[in-house]
């Protein structure tokens, strides 16, 4: 007999033993929440950027251009 199909039909693999209760689920999935990315305004030309990122918009990062950004394909 093939393993894989022994697998497949047997009922006993993966039953819980007891019920989660509504309060077990919530405590355990409050942690499911989504949060929004740190942005912040970039010191050089003041658009949203990503903290600890290079400004995609003007190519700057602490004050030095570390990235050649084309302007007519940032423009939006
Ligand atoms: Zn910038």
């Amino acid at each position: 007999m093939c393993l894989l199909s022994k697998e497949r039909i047997d009922p006993m693999t993966g039953v819980p033993k007891k019920r989660v209760s509504r309060g077990k689920q919530g405590n355990r999935r409050s942690h499911h929440r989504l949060t929004l990315p740190s942005l912040m305004d970039c010191p050089q030309c003041r658009q949203r950027k990503l903290q600890h990122y290079v400004c995609p918009h003007c190519g700057y990062y602490r004050g030095r251009q570390v990235l050649k950004v084309d302007a007519a394909a940032t423009q939006s």
